[in-house]
């Protein structure tokens, strides 16, 4: 155990797994390698509120008192350019090896680039890390017409942002509908209408053929149809992908992301990896995914941590993540691909409501508008596996509540989960 854990990207993934370590009583050293020069900070904020207030301060994960006091050697600007599993050595960029015990990959995951000319030009933006938040921030203050290309959640989340600090946005999106398949269609149109109502205009259908620059910085964007969006910011918000070079490098088993087991080991099984970069089977749909959101980051962190301090525990977190999108909370629960029917509890108008999705009579998942208790019941009854019929969802949350409890009375063991 002499050189101890080190673990590769100082995100959400990371610091968690760091903390973890300690909390498992790991005593051996615990160093936390990150190519970016800032003291590990919160993603979510900057597409909801840094970009648009030039006070705005990065909300640090842990104050910087917590790395010296829990003994983590936290070492940022560094970035690790290879690894040799057999020898259980990093190379490091700029010169210089770290030798590792147990080897965690937090590497995390990078916007996805369109090939489209005119993308390079100056202006041409995306949204991963606090640098790219700054310059959003800096590039919107001199920009009137903002272009977002993509309709997920980070491109609403900031077309919302930046047209409540005024600016004109439009969202151009290549598929029919926005949000892809993350969330049900009646939702999706529902945040379609709150952020038209808002003023963003919002295509969809329609692709952007080519930038157009003058001087070398963008001034337009030319859509499928011919049509002209001036722009002195585009933000291209088409996805990430993950970050699974230096794993393939190294000759880990790659699917969609660095692959792992129950406990977040790789195929070299002093290797873990976590967070955005890794691909799981997964226990509640059998299938293989890779999420994209703080919770999967920080539980599968907590669980590397635990597989290293030698428990023999098996991932079996419930998903959730959430969004901010103007006036709309949205939070999701489970899994809800493949599922066949809904229930709706609340109301689209008053822009609070939840949609339970069924595969026959199993409850898959959970999308909640401005109903935050609702979410949290449903965290509650998906990881004590308890499938209300929609019968008694359409009862309202108190016979839920009372369902559930009844269900944790027959199956006491339930209630942890
Ligand atoms: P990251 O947090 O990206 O950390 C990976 C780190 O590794 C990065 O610092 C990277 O630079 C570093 N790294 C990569 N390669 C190397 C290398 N070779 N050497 C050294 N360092 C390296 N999720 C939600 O649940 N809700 C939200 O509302 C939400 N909003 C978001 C808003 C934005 C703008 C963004 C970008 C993400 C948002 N997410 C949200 C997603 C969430 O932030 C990610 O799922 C989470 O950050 C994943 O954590 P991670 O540690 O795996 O990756």
């Amino acid at each position: 155990m002499k050189n101890g854990v080190v673990i590769v990207g100082a995100g959400h993934a990371g610091v968690q797994a760091a903390a973890s370590l300690r909390e498992e009583g790991y005593d051996g050293p615990v160093i936390l390698v990150g190519d970016e020069n800032e003291l590990p900070y919160h993603k979510p904020p900057l597409s909801k509120t840094f970009i648009k207030d030039a006070e705005a301060k990065p909300q640090p994960l842990r104050g910087e008192a917590f790395y010296s006091g829990s003994a983590i050697d936290y070492r940022p600007g560094v970035k690790v350019d290879r690894i040799d599993a057999g020898g259980r050595l990093l190379d490091l960029a700029g010169g210089g090896a770290l030798a590792f015990d147990h080897l965690i990959l937090a590497t995390g995951s990078r916007p996805r680039t369109l090939p489209l000319p005119g993308s390079d030009l100056s202006g041409v933006v995306s949204l991963r890390s606090l640098a790219d938040a700054r310059l959003i921030r800096d590039l919107s203050a001199q920009s009137d017409e903002v272009v977002i290309l993509g309709g997920g959640f980070i491109g609403l989340e900031i077309a919302a942002t930046l047209r409540a600090a005024g600016r004109t946005v439009t969202v151009v999106e290549a598929v029919d509908r926005l949000l892809g398949r993350a969330v049900a269609p009646v939702v999706a149109s529902h945040v379609r209408q709150r952020l038209e109502a808002t003023g963003v205009r919002i295509l969809t259908g329609t692709s952007v053929a080519r930038l157009e620059g003058e001087n070398g910085s963008v001034v337009a964007a030319i859509t499928s149809s011919g049509e002209r969006l001036p722009a002195r910011m585009v933000i291209v918000g088409i996805g990430a992908v993950p970050n699974v070079e230096l794993a393939q490098q190294a000759g880990l088993a790659i699917a969609n992301g660095i692959r792992v087991d129950h406990q977040m080991r790789t195929s070299a099984p002093e290797i873990l990896a976590i967070g955005d970069a890794a691909s799981y089977r997964h226990w509640f749909t059998g299938g293989d995914v890779r999420l994209e959101s703080v919770q999967n980051a920080t539980d599968q962190a907590r669980l590397a941590a635990r597989t290293i301090a030698s428990h023999a525990d098996a991932y079996s977190a419930v998903p959730w993540f959430w969004s901010d999108i103007g006036d709309m909370k949205l939070q999701m629960v489970g899994l809800t691909a493949g599922g066949d029917s809904h229930v709706v509890l609340g109301d689209l108008p008053d822009n609070k409501f939840s949609i339970y999705h069924y595969a026959g009579d199993r409850l898959l998942g959970i999308e909640s508008v401005n109903r935050p208790g609702d979410h949290m019941l449903g965290r509650k009854m998906l990881g004590a596996g308890f499938s209300p019929s929609p019968q008694t969802i359409a009862d309202g949350p108190e016979g839920l509540k009372a369902a559930l409890a009844a269900f944790l009375e027959k199956e006491p063991a339930r209630a942890a989960g």
